[in-house]
């Protein structure tokens, strides 16, 4: 693959843009296909040989759009190459099985994706494969926890639901003193925001679900990776069979042209809610690293380019019934599963189920909110109106 001196922007712009090869249109053509014809016995031969390697082969192994998606990503993350799989879901999956076998021991931060805990739980201690949950915000004790057969640090930061900001770096000299991989799920700042292989780290995984489709219209995720894993991870994905449909490859393409633009709105929005909400006198507490008072608020700054619209919100001590039918009353708040998408989506949450190695101590409702692209007066209004509720 090229690389090139553009700046993100451009680089999303031109990502795809094939002027010569596509007749003069714009767009790449949407590849639907399954058998890739060869010309000789040879030339079959010597694509047998590359097939792990972005090879025109067979269909499960990519076609030209699958190729362009992967390039455009591994160019804005900073990363040696990607590849795309069918869900954020498989990603992960891929990206695990690709580097773990019987007998090792990974580390999870507790704050991991609920799929990413269910897989270690089941899947991965089916293999014979162990996990302990480690709190997030104690970077340093995580030595005490790793053992002769730990393998792997798998990091998610800011976390799922509680948004807890982890110190990347420090864990990233952990892993390379005791010779561990590390994973990140980089879901919430995209490759715009945050670039973990420049931090050192080896595999990254995206749901590229969220806001780089954009739309909530398409499944699909994307592992990028340094050199060295670059090999094990599209072969693992290859074997999985966790290949993305050609629609759903376009729409990722077409979502990169206008990331940076969303993304930016969506933070823009968020700040404007969050503002509101806590001038209210019931909220107990935002979570959302951006905000000087949290307590990975030094670490997003430092790390981080730039947050997304998705937070977490705990209310004080509210009946729940009000708090259900101020949830019920919300007209562009939608409850629903996902994020990342143009809408404004809202959801109760458990994280006090959620984790393991320490206890989420709220007793009240934690509330998950993923602020759209709506004007942020109308979203603003909208929750004016429902909050009315929670004072009857
Ligand atoms: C949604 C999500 C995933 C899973 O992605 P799918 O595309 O839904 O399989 C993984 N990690 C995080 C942080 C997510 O929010």
């Amino acid at each position: 693959m090229t690389k090139n001196n553009y700046r993100n922007d451009t680089k999303n712009i031109r990502a795809g843009n094939r002027k010569k090869l596509n007749n003069g249109f714009v767009n790449s053509p949407v590849y639907k296909g399954s058998t890739v014809l060869f010309n000789t016995v040879e030339d079959m031969q010597s694509k047998i040989k590359k097939k792990n390697e972005q090879t025109l082969f067979y269909g499960r192994f990519g076609s030209p759009s699958t190729f362009e998606f992967e390039n455009a990503i591994s160019d804005i993350d900073d990363a040696y190459s990607a590849v795309a799989t069918a869900s954020g879901t498989a990603a992960i999956v891929a990206a695990l099985l690709a580097v773990l076998k019987t007998g090792d021991h990974i580390l999870m931060t507790d704050s991991a994706y609920g799929v990413s805990r269910n897989l270690a739980k089941n899947l991965l201690n089916n293999m014979g494969i162990t996990t302990t949950f480690y709190n997030p915000i104690l970077t340093n004790k995580i030595k005490g926890l790793i053992r002769n057969n730990t393998r792997l640090i798998f990091i998610e930061s800011p976390g799922s639901l509680t948004f807890e900001m982890q110190n990347i770096p420090i864990l990233v000299d952990i892993a390379k003193k005791y010779s561990l991989i590390t994973m990140i799920d980089n879901t919430w700042a995209t490759s715009l925001f945050f670039k973990p292989i420049n931090y050192g780290i080896d595999i990254c995984i995206q749901s590229a679900t969220k806001y780089i489709v954009g739309h909530s219209d398409a499944m699909l995720g994307v592992i990028t990776t340094n050199k060295k894993y670059a090999k094990c991870v599209r072969e693992s994905a290859h074997n999985l069979g966790s290949c993305p449909g050609p629609e759903d490859i376009y729409l990722g393409i077409r979502g990169l042209k206008t990331l940076s633009i969303r993304l930016n709105k969506h933070q823009e929005n968020a700040i404007k809610v969050i503002e509101w909400l806590l001038k209210q006198k019931e909220i107990h507490k935002v979570l959302y690293p951006v905000l000087p008072e949290d307590p990975g608020h030094k670490i997003w700054k430092r790390d981080f380019k730039g947050a997304s619209g998705l937070f977490g919100l705990i209310l004080n001590n509210i009946n729940r019934g009000l708090i259900y039918k101020m949830l019920n009353n919300l007209k562009l708040f939608n409850m629903g599963y996902s994020w990342g998408g143009y809408e404004s989506l809202i959801l109760p949450v458990n994280p006090e189920k959620n984790r393991d190695s320490y206890k989420w101590n709220h007793k009240d409702l934690t509330l998950r909110i993923h602020v759209g692209l709506e004007d942020p007066e109308d979203l603003i209004n909208d929750l004016k109106d429902s909050f009315k509720i929670l004072r009857m």
